[in-house]
């Protein structure tokens, strides 16, 4: 396994030394980019993300200047890569780590992991690019190469396989060129051995891998099973002071999704039948949510209400809320 190993490595930082992509946070070994960068990459394509990341790090250079700025301001530079909690948690673990850490940037994944919104992924990413630890990252795209590579009809999804794969990523990420080796398994499953087209020829691995041998490379990884969809109705009752131009948001506690985001007062609950009469639909994820939205004319807040509410006023709703379902609900009350 251990000359398996080396060779393995040797072939994939020879090829990697020669083919990677020339990508802004590639550039330098500082953890704050790369973790941005890492984080954006979640949401999209590495082509969709550069202008994204090019805004935000000059807008946002380094962790303090993240920390000091306001959520706001965040969201602004956000708007357009959806997930919102995703730019809450980034500004989060920025205080933290101005406040906590003294500003120094966590170098070990065990002490990474601890930050708001940092899983193993993301952790892991940052430990070894930012730092050369040990530590193999697993992604979709490792994950992908990896079942192809050993042949390995498994359920990726389930923990105990996963942890099977982590274990595999481990020991290829385990010598003091980490870095190189995870971004090199990445840029092989976004360039070469991707989902519905493989390049096997052009492949380091072409002669070890078994799917290659065997002629079935893209019958792995094995399909995910679809999460069960499930239907929410979620009625808004919208407060507004015509006269001030002004909206009364509370954040959200009721509903699994989108929690904590500012919108107008609701009641949601799951259902098993799509509801008669709606005013629009909209998706997250696996939820199906048919929308009612109600004006209201009397500023009574209703009992109903639920988390803190602030008047806001209406030019403002895109920066303190800048999801497509707050301007669904403006539009539907217009
Ligand atoms: S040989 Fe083909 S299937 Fe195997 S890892 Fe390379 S690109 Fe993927």
């Amino acid at each position: 396994m251990k000359n398996n190993l080396d060779q393995d490595r040797k072939n994939l930082l020879k090829w990697y030394l020669q083919h990677q992509r020339s990508l802004p946070w590639r550039k330098s070994k500082d953890a704050y980019r790369i973790w941005i960068s890492e984080v954006m990459l979640q949401q999209t394509t590495v082509t969709a993300v550069i202008p994204f990341y090019e805004k935000f790090i000059s807008r946002f250079p380094n962790v303090q200047a993240l920390s000091s700025a306001r959520i706001e301001d965040v969201y602004e530079y956000w708007a357009g890569l959806g997930y919102y909690s995703r730019a809450r948690n980034l500004h989060k673990s920025a205080q933290m780590i101005v406040q906590k850490h003294n500003s120094r940037f966590p170098e070990s994944f065990q002490e990474l992991i601890e930050l708001p919104g940092f899983g193993p992924y993301t952790a892991r990413a940052v430990a070894s690019l930012a730092y050369d630890q040990r530590v193999g990252v697993l992604d979709g795209n490792v994950i992908r190469i990896l079942t192809r590579k050993y042949g390995l009809d498994l359920n990726w999804w389930e923990t105990v396989h996963r942890n099977k794969l982590q274990v595999l990523a481990d020991q290829l990420a385990n010598t003091d060129q980490s870095a190189h080796i995870n971004q090199a398994m990445m840029e092989l499953g976004a360039t070469i051995c991707t989902p519905k087209k493989v390049m096997c020829l052009l492949c380091p691995w072409i002669k070890s891998c078994k799917s290659y041998h065997e002629g079935n490379q893209l019958s792995r990884p094995r399909s995910k099973p679809k999460a069960d969809f499930e239907m929410w109705q979620w009625h808004f009752k919208v407060l507004m002071k015509k006269k001030e131009q002004k909206i009364y948001l509370a954040e959200n506690t009721q509903t699994p999704f989108l929690k904590k985001n500012w919108l107008p007062f609701s009641q949601a609950k799951k259902i098993s039948k799509k509801p008669k009469t709606f005013h629009f639909k909209h998706g997250v994820t696996k939820y199906d949510i048919f929308v009612t939205v109600e004006k209201m004319t009397s500023i009574t807040l209703p009992k109903a209400s639920s988390g803190k509410g602030k008047w806001i006023p209406l030019n403002q709703i895109s920066q303190i809320n800048p999801t497509s379902l707050a301007k669904k609900i403006i539009k539907a009350i217009e």
